[in-house]
């Protein structure tokens, strides 16, 4: 996971600076003060596999993407999962 060299924030700041309240390495999921693997921790529920995927693109990418860097990290998850499955 991306990590900031910064130090942790107030959860108001952070929420300020559209980070996930609770890890403050990534942006939180669309209408939630979290990201989804903070979600999940704080409601006790699994990620779906969408959510998984969404997390693991933030997890690569840091707080502000661009959009060339957010796609290359989309493709780079397609491409891991198919190499992840081609394994088994
Ligand atoms: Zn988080």
């Amino acid at each position: 996971m991306w990590t900031s060299a910064l130090a942790p924030l107030h959860r108001h700041a952070a929420y300020r600076r559209r980070l996930c309240v609770e890890c403050q390495q990534v942006p939180p999921a669309a209408g939630m003060p979290r990201c989804y693997p903070c979600h999940a921790a704080y409601t006790g529920t699994r990620l779906t596999p969408s959510q998984a995927h969404a997390a693991r693109i933030r997890a690569m990418t840091g707080p502000r993407p661009s959009v060339e860097v957010r796609a290359l990290a989309y493709y780079l998850e397609r491409f891991i999962a198919v190499v992840s499955e081609a394994r088994v």
